[in-house]
């Protein structure tokens, strides 16, 4: 049986950006966060993170619409119960459709708490083995290509396995070859349109074959696989979806289009981890390597993905940079360094991760309990 919780107690937080980052869709400069705490009997059991944005640029979800289908559909089906296994748990709350940020929450929640419970840490309790993950860095459009070749510069410095960046039509090749040649030919170096492009856009798009990228991520729209089949067949760099991939049964469609030759992970976007774990072993059987995307989350958030990157299929350095690289606080009481390009995965039990209540207070502006 899963440990169960009497009471899950919903906080928002809010918490400034080091520096504003920039998208094809939108600026955000403030993460508004949703963190969960599960407690029984009065104390805390676990803690899990919502990663639904403010704006509804990435899914439909937004960290409103998240805590609305938190409060009232989700925590009350399960507060006060434990279920036999995590799948059954996952089947409670399947009768809400999408929300899938929402419901990652409440299933990771519960997966910390099973875990702890046992004594092992999560990474281990979803199959994975690594200690340490191999982490990217990620750089946001700028107005400047001055400053986002002095990023890039700097991040090869710090040793990062990857450099991502942003492109956006009339922000692509140009921006893309000024790194490309200030941080040489070896360096991976991938391309994220978060879905700016339309289909009349590809001959642009091909161009970048020539700078030897790692990926192009999600040139189209999410729900546009043909456009990605059509354009992947015509392209050498591996085409990566991140937004079109939300279900396993999407993964076999694009797959089976030849959309994609790369699939970002995001454990919110699909579900929970769990449903990432399945993804991943889905993706693994048809030869599709994997990365672990990030959502500029806390250190709570953070632990998950470096423990869901733990897997073997997630062989394509992700974004598991410390949280002290981008946000201006954090709730976590941890000491992440990127070392020779990759992060520590936490070893302890559960969460692996110590997470500071009363930074949580200080930073909450509203709250909710569900018992
Ligand atoms: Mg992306």
């Amino acid at each position: 049986m899963t440990p169960r919780a009497d009471e899950v107690v919903l906080r928002e937080l809010r918490i400034g950006l080091l520096r504003p980052f920039r998208t094809s869709r939108v600026t955000t400069t403030e993460r508004r966060i949703c963190v969960l705490e599960f407690r029984e009997h009065g104390e805390t059991r676990g803690w899990s993170e919502c990663v639904a944005g403010e704006a509804p640029d990435y899914t439909a979800e937004t960290v409103d619409t998240a805590w609305h289908a938190l409060e009232n559909w989700l925590l009350p089906a399960v507060v006060g119960r434990s279920f036999r296994s995590l799948d059954e748990l996952e089947g409670t709350l399947d009768f809400v459709r999408g929300h899938r940020m929402a419901k990652a929450a409440v299933e990771t929640g519960f997966r910390v708490m099973a875990a702890a419970e046992r004594g092992l840490s999560l990474a281990k309790s979803l199959g994975g083995g690594r200690e340490r993950v191999p982490t990217g860095a990620s750089l946001g459009l700028g107005e400047d290509p001055d400053r986002i070749v002095a990023l890039a510069l700097r991040a090869v410095d710090e040793g990062y396995a990857r450099i991502k960046m942003k492109i956006a039509p009339g922000r692509d090749y140009d921006a893309v070859r000024l790194v490309r040649d200030a941080v040489g030919p070896e360096v991976p170096l991938a391309a994220d349109a978060n879905g700016a492009y339309g289909e009349a856009d590809s001959a642009e798009l091909r161009r970048l074959d020539e700078l030897s990228l790692l990926f192009l991520e999600q040139p189209f729209a999410p729900d546009d696989w043909l456009a990605h089949a059509r354009l992947q067949e015509r392209m050498a760099t591996p085409i990566c979806l991140d937004e079109s991939i939300e279900t396993a049964e999407q993964l076999a469609a694009a797959s089976a289009l030849g959309a994609c030759r790369m699939v970002n992970i995001k454990p919110g976007r699909v579900g929970g981890l769990g449903a990432a774990v399945r993804l991943h072993d889905a993706c693994a059987e048809r030869g599709i390597p994997v990365f672990c995307g990030g959502m500029f989350e806390t250190g709570i958030g953070r632990a998950c993905n470096r423990a869901l990157a733990s897997l073997p299929n997630f062989s394509v350095p992700g974004d598991l940079y410390p949280v002290s690289g981008y946000l201006e606080s954090d709730i976590v009481r941890s000491d992440v360094r990127v070392v020779d390009g990759s992060v520590e995965v936490p070893g302890g039990p559960g969460l692996g991760v110590e997470v500071d209540a009363g930074r949580v207070d200080e930073l909450t502006v509203r709250s909710a309990r569900v018992a």
